[in-house]
């Protein structure tokens, strides 16, 4: 049997590789024990491609980044809203980011390209190259000018989330909660919505994963475009904030867009802890909720590697084939396998990017 290649929807290695208090000196062309994406066990696990993101995280005064203030209580918890961040930090970073993603590109000897286009992505996985996807996660980057990311697209940009968990000039992002409704404040600004028209008219994919309620139906109401959450899971299994209510789901099935499923422990398990102790089949009951709810053409995944804990069957990305080998022992055959592991990534980018 073939192995089946992976796109994968999310993952904040570009971040992971850029903070020295992340990566511990780790090459992205050797194989480490830290993190969960390098060039090895990318290949060990048939990772096909993915959305690499560039993130800005939160940070303290002295520039290191910050981590948020979590609060517990019996039944859930709650972290302490981010503040928005200053735009030109965040495009310093962003540029720095991205530039590294063509560094990889160029350092791999053609085994990572940066793509444009679904017929791009078709050729890396023919060639066994990885076909790297531009992602900016949160649009405060751009200033307050949506005209700004016609720049952006130039350079290859091909997906934007209009926010992470905080709020900008374009939308409000929902807080880490648990357990919580995603509807935590107002929809997207008006710039917010120009921003949306714009993607569209350059063909850039929106992201709904860490958009609020609100904003995620003012999406849904100006897009052309399929609705997307790259990285995000199952409200009705797991109650976090991040994750997509019944409703969401149903008009993500009406555009005919998709959800890559999240392997971030805490919005899988029902219990919304963070214990890497999580059963594979926690994952394979969010596939099955989903393949239900939107239809096996709309499901993928979207691991949250390097950005978050994972259950340990999985462990890192050269743990992919394990998921999909719980997923066949569920009663899924290679042809659904294939879609979920990157036919539907493919379909939908197709579709968005209009090429
Ligand atoms: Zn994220």
């Amino acid at each position: 049997m073939n192995a089946i290649p992976v796109i994968d929807g999310h993952n904040d290695t570009l971040l992971n590789l850029h903070l020295p208090r992340r990566s511990k000196g780790r090459s992205f062309f050797e194989r480490s024990k830290v993190g969960h994406i390098d060039l090895p066990r990318a290949r060990e696990g048939h990772l096909g491609g993915g959305f690499f993101a560039c993130f800005a995280p939160n940070r303290k005064t002295d520039g290191r980044a910050e981590e948020s203030a979590t609060i517990f209580s019996e039944s859930g918890y709650e972290v302490a809203g981010a503040p928005p961040v200053d735009p030109s930090y965040a495009r310093a970073l962003a540029d720095m980011l991205a530039s590294r993603l063509s560094r990889l590109e160029t350092e791999s000897g053609s085994r990572l390209k940066i793509v444009g286009t679904a017929g791009e992505i078709e050729t890396c996985l023919q060639e066994g190259k990885i076909a790297a996807i531009l992602h900016f996660e949160g649009a405060e980057n751009l200033g307050k000018d949506p005209g700004r990311l016609q720049e952006s697209y130039e350079k290859g940009l091909r997906s934007l989330g209009l926010v992470w968990s905080r709020p900008n000039a374009y939308a409000h992002g929902v807080p880490f909660k648990f357990p919580s409704s995603p509807d935590t404040g107002p929809g997207l600004t008006e710039a917010g919505k120009s921003l949306v028209r714009e993607c569209n008219r350059l063909g850039v994919l929106v992201d709904l994963s860490h958009l609020n309620e609100r904003g995620f139906w003012d999406v849904a109401r100006i897009t052309e475009a399929p609705l997307v959450a790259t990285h995000s899971n199952v409200h009705a299994l797991c109650p976090a904030s991040r994750n997509l209510t019944d409703e969401q789901l149903d008009a993500v099935r009406g555009s005919d867009g998709m959800v890559g499923v999240n392997f971030a422990v805490a919005f899988l398990r029902e219990d919304g802890c963070e214990s890497e102790d999580t059963p594979l089949e926690t994952v394979v009951r969010h596939v099955d909720y989903l393949v239900e709810r939107v239809g096996i053409d709309r499901v993928g995944f979207g691991s949250d590697f390097d950005g978050a804990k994972v259950p340990k069957g999985i462990g890192d990305v050269s743990g992919l084939p394990n998921l999909l080998a719980a997923l066949r022992e569920a009663g899924y055959n290679e042809a659904e396998l294939r879609k979920l592991a990157h036919e539907n990534w493919i379909r939908v980018l197709r579709a968005t990017w209009q090429g």
